[in-house]
């Protein structure tokens, strides 16, 4: 006979080893088409090192055995049709909405970046804006010759590059878009956000297959370097490479010989001329520019107004509950925003990115309140923090004489990245002339800059990847996609 302490004993030793074999991390989901329901916020459960060859849950060891597992993935994935893939792609939202919080504290806590508040709104509105198949509609045309038909077709394995400022939505975004063509995806995420990408990979990889898809349409490594990138960049077997991220990745990936769709870095001046509704100009710049304490490539970093109402503006941005500093505090924040180099140049702090006003005021000693969104002060055209991509909520505002100065000023601010311009004018004829002279990919006219990038804020779907250098802007399913024709002689005409 058992007595009921040795039957716990059997009982607890079956559920420790299933635990073992399964890899540990969440509990595995056993039916439903959506599994994980209950998100479980305790359990920042980094991937398993039992991530070998077979991988765990989409995360491997070597990039290698990822490759061929999103290879095997594509083969039983091209057997789904529109739509399951639009199944797919509703679990994918649903697990994001459910797991909002716990992806974003751990977010916070592992890169040290951003503010939960802002993340879990970031999170969500990627997973209700991203883009699905509804992106996919195909052409067709007849004539006395025939009829022709023009469809998208996936590229294949894809190879994505995602940053650490949003390294949960830039992967669910990409995840979207890219399973809507029917491609399957390797990532190789932020070495700085490796444990909270691993885990919801691993998150989204369970509710996956629970919904009866196949394993691996997603993957990962669990410790992502420049290496682990250098092997996705020259695999045979890797079709399309989506980089997110600064100069460095996108250059690297452009020296490749394979098709890249790269969203590189942006520095998005703002312009407010003396026709604005100055008062909502700085209440738009604050908002845009404090999101997530500014690491939002899209985000206004640095503003330029019009002499004739600079004091006015600067007023409004106080009324508004933006904290002034004056010059020499904001060379001291410079100062510690950028690091002099060896070769004389000088390097962003990554300490201070995305860190919050109040972190940023105490450390040149200046009294921040707490809840302020947004420090500012004037400073010169040439200052760093106007010049360079800072990321933090600091925002420079130079004083120009006209528009015309102050757009050539937005001009020189931007340096080519084809990013993002915003400008607060009521003058059609200027904002006009300033979206033609800037020739970004995105310019917002009269509103905060997140109202360029995903209809909760805007009129336009949301990306993650927005691709600068090479040409397909707010990215969507489409641009992962081959375009197939089918012509088909002197049939199908009634006439
Ligand atoms: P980052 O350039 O430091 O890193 C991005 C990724 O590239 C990481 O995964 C990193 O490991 C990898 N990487 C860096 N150098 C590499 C190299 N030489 N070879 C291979 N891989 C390399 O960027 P970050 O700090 O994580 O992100 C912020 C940057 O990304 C900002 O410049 C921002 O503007 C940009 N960004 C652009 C978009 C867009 O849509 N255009 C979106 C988000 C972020």
């Amino acid at each position: 006979m058992i007595d009921e302490q040795q039957l716990r004993k059997i009982v607890e030793s079956v559920v420790a080893s299933v635990a073992t074999a399964s890899g540990g991390g969440l509990p595995k989901a056993t039916s439903g088409a959506i599994a994980p329901s209950t998100p479980t916020s305790s359990k920042h459960a980094a991937p398993s090192l039992a991530a070998g060859i077979r991988g765990n849950e989409g995360v491997f060891v070597r990039m290698e055995d990822a490759i061929n597992a999103s290879k095997r993935a594509f083969e039983e994935f091209s057997h789904f049709g529109i739509r399951e893939r639009e199944r797919l792609i509703g679990i994918l939202r649903r697990v994001t909405l459910d797991y909002a919080e716990e992806f974003s504290r751990m977010a916070c806590e592992e890169t040290g970046m951003g503010n939960v508040r802002d993340k879990i709104l970031k999170n969500r509105n990627c997973a209700k804006n991203s883009p699905g198949t509804e992106d996919l509609v195909s052409r067709s045309w007849s004539g006395e010759r025939g009829v022709c038909l023009e469809e998208f077709a996936p590229f294949g394995i894809i190879g994505s590059i995602t940053p650490a400022t949003h390294p949960v939505p830039t992967m669910l975004n990409n995840a979207i878009i890219m399973l809507a063509g029917g491609n399957t995806v390797v990532f190789n995420p932020h070495p700085g956000a490796k444990r909270v990408t691993a885990h919801a990979l691993q998150t989204y990889h369970r509710a996956i297959v629970a919904g009866g898809f196949p394993e691996n349409l997603i993957t990962c490594v669990e410790n992502p370097s420049i290496e682990t990138a250098n092997i996705l960049f020259n695999h045979p077997d890797v079709k399309l490479l989506s980089i997110t991220g600064g100069p460095g990745v996108v250059k690297a990936a452009m020296a490749t010989n394979k098709k890249v769709i790269a969203a590189g870095p942006g520095n998005p001046p703002v312009l407010v001329d003396e026709t604005a509704n100055i008062e909502k100009a700085a209440e738009d710049i604050i908002k845009g520019a404090s999101f997530d304490n500014n690491l939002l490539c899209i985000a206004e970093k640095e503003v330029f107004v019009v002499e004739s109402v600079f004091d006015r503006f600067m007023m409004a941005m106080e009324k508004a509950g933006a904290v002034k500093i004056d010059d020499i505090h904001m060379n001291l924040l410079v100062e510690k925003a950028f690091i002099k180099s060896e070769k004389g140049g000088h390097v962003l702090n990554r300490e201070l990115v995305g860190k919050s006003a109040e972190y940023l005021g105490d450390l040149v000693k200046v009294n921040v309140p707490e809840g302020t969104r947004i420090i500012f002060g004037e400073t010169t055209k040439d200052s760093l923090f106007v010049q360079e991509e800072q990321m933090m909520p600091v925002i420079p505002i130079v004083r120009v004489r006209n528009f015309d100065e102050g757009l050539q000023r937005c001009l020189e601010a931007e340096h080519d990245y084809h990013h993002t311009a915003i400008i607060h004018s009521k003058d059609m004829d200027r904002i006009t002339k300033f979206a033609r002279v800037m020739n970004t990919t995105i310019v917002v006219a009269n509103g905060y800059s997140t109202q360029g990038d995903g209809p909760d804020d805007g009129e336009a779907y949301l990306a993650f990847t927005i691709a600068t250098p090479t040409g397909e802007g707010v990215t969507s399913p489409r641009n992962f996609c081959r375009i197939r024709r089918l012509a088909i002689a002197e049939s199908l005409r009634f006439v």
